[in-house]
């Protein structure tokens, strides 16, 4: 179903892909207040949102809280199926082989992201887990959507921590920042 609305106060949702990338968009904003690197996720299924998710690796202590893995096993608990048949998983950042290999599992018709990841990504730039004959499920990927501004929320991001750590380290009492400085990428 094609959700077509005019005059959206969230503003240029031009196309429904767009519309739900703003969700996982406001997902990662959510992790980025909470001080997580912010990446966010939602999974739609019959065109409806049955979950959404952001990063929780710092909070959660777990190397597996990522934003679409967590919404991922989410969504499958909202269905009441582990098969996420039917559904496409929305995320801001190209999904690592971990996220990837869910997707495989989970049996997902498609996945949507925003921006590629160099260093890690597994749906068409370091690997392609969608399309692999050796696997027994491939899905439907579309990549760039919203692009730019998926990117600019973890720039943002990770330039406020690197001023963060360099003004803690100019002051005479450095040392406790209140916050671990050595946040990894994702
Ligand atoms: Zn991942």
């Amino acid at each position: 179903m094609v959700d077509k609305r005019d005059a959206t106060p969230a503003a240029e949702a031009a196309t429904p892909d767009e519309g739900f990338m703003r969700l996982a968009l406001d997902e990662a904003r959510a992790a980025a207040a909470e001080d997580e690197v912010p990446i966010g996720a939602v999974v739609v299924c019959d065109g409806r949102v049955v979950a959404r998710a952001h990063n929780r690796r710092e909070l959660d202590e777990d190397p597996s809280a990522h934003a679409e893995f967590r919404a991922m096993v989410d969504a499958s608990r909202a269905l009441g199926r582990w098969r996420l048949t039917g559904c496409t998983v929305y995320v801001t950042l190209e999904p690592c082989l971990m996220c990837a290999g869910l997707m495989v599992n989970a049996r997902v018709d498609r996945c949507v992201y925003g921006a590629p990841d160099p260093k890690g990504g597994a749906l068409g730039t370091l690997y392609d887990v969608s399309h692999d004959a050796r696997l027994n499920h491939e899905f439907q990927v579309t990549p760039g959507v919203l692009q730019g501004e998926c990117a600019s929320v973890l720039r943002e991001f990770f330039r406020a921590k690197r001023a963060a750590r360099k003004a803690a380290a100019r002051r005479p009492d450095a040392g406790d920042a209140g916050h671990d400085a050595s946040v990894g990428e994702q």
